[in-house]
């Protein structure tokens, strides 16, 4: 199966989880570079000769989608220590934790 035309979005499986692999230059008066392509979803492993922009564009779309999940992070860790607070306050009001607990 064939690499798609961007190289971040998977040959099988049509999702962008995508990565490269290995970075070797083409052979002599040959002006790409050969990547191997990896998906982190399905395994899909794809070998092909592309243009430096390409690959280049490639590791653009790894930054961004590192930036999304790096924020999505923030955001459930966000929520999980409000969720803590939120228990902590409800045990304090039914009476559930007493002073005697940080002794
Ligand atoms: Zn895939």
């Amino acid at each position: 199966m064939r690499a798609t035309e961007g190289l971040h979005i998977c040959g099988s499986c049509r999702r962008p989880f995508v990565v490269h692999d290995a970075i070797q230059r083409a052979p002599a008066g040959i002006e790409q570079v050969v990547v191997d392509l990896r998906c982190v979803d399905c395994g899909w492993l794809h070998t092909g000769t592309y243009a430096m922009s390409a690959v280049e564009a490639l590791d653009l779309a790894m930054d961004l989608d590192e930036r999304e999940i790096r924020a999505a992070l923030e955001v459930i860790e966000f929520a999980d220590q409000v969720e803590r607070i939120d228990r902590f306050a409800r045990a304090l009001e039914l009476g559930l934790i007493t002073p005697g607990d940080f002794v």
